[in-house]
């Protein structure tokens, strides 16, 4: 396809991936079932211990067309580890993503890493992590620099309050919104694409939900496994 007829196509639709982190957790079946009711695409960047305890959640994604991809093995931070650690992480669950895309009978797409809080560790450590990506055939998703993923808006849902504080849910939920108002607007102007991260391990389903639901409503590309190398150029 010529990007640039991609480009005209979707001037002022902002393409955007969504990625959850820190799966599979207690609502991972909901949150890809919801996902999948409505057609759309996801990158589930998988805690490997995690994973470990519930491959039935990872295949159950696979199944449905979304993508596994490495958010370490125990979720520590880069910077508290020693560097033979930061790659055990990496490999330890790339190797378990390896088997789940076998038994599922699905040949792995791509290798995807994000780290744990961002943290790359030190200088010296994150170019050595970088060579390791890179070598073990890590690329980055739309939008990223390097060989690992990032995002480009965090729903910060991990700061969600609690069933019982109602009052602070909808005010949490209205700033929400008006930050991603805010933020596709930008986005839009400078025709990028967007990664959104959302999580899945903080019991966060009704703001997930209602999150999608927004989304849905704006002038919006959803990339999906077939798109999500598309670049966007300059028109
Ligand atoms: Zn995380």
């Amino acid at each position: 396809m010529n990007p640039f007829e991609t480009c005209r196509s979707t001037r002022n639709r902002i393409s955007v991936l969504l990625t959850l982190d820190d799966g599979p957790g207690k609502d991972f079946f909901r949150k890809t079932d919801f996902l999948h009711r409505r057609g759309l695409f996801a990158v589930f960047f998988c805690v490997g211990q995690l994973l470990e305890q519930k491959p039935d959640a990872g295949l159950h994604a696979l199944r449905r067309g979304f993508h596994l991809a490495n958010h370490s093995w125990s979720h520590r931070r880069f910077s508290d580890l020693s560097r033979r650690q930061q790659h055990e992480e990496i490999l330890r669950t790339d190797r378990l993503i390896d088997d789940l895309y076998h038994s599922a009978g699905i040949s792995r797409p791509g290798r995807y890493f994000r780290f744990p809080f961002l943290d790359r560790g030190d200088a010296e450590d994150a170019a050595m992590t970088r060579g390791l990506l890179v070598e073990t055939g890590h690329s980055p998703l739309t939008g990223s620099e390097g060989p690992d993923c990032g995002f480009t808006f965090d729903t910060r849902d991990y700061w969600y309050p609690a069933k019982s504080q109602k009052l602070k849910r909808f005010f949490f939920e209205q700033a929400l919104w008006r930050r991603m108002r805010r933020h596709l607007k930008t986005a839009r102007r400078e025709e990028r694409a967007e990664v959104f991260v959302m999580h899945d391990a903080w019991g966060s389903h009704p703001l997930f939900d209602k999150t999608i639901q927004f989304l849905q409503k704006q002038q919006i590309v959803f990339l999906t496994a077939a798109t999500l190398d598309r670049i966007p150029v300059p028109c």
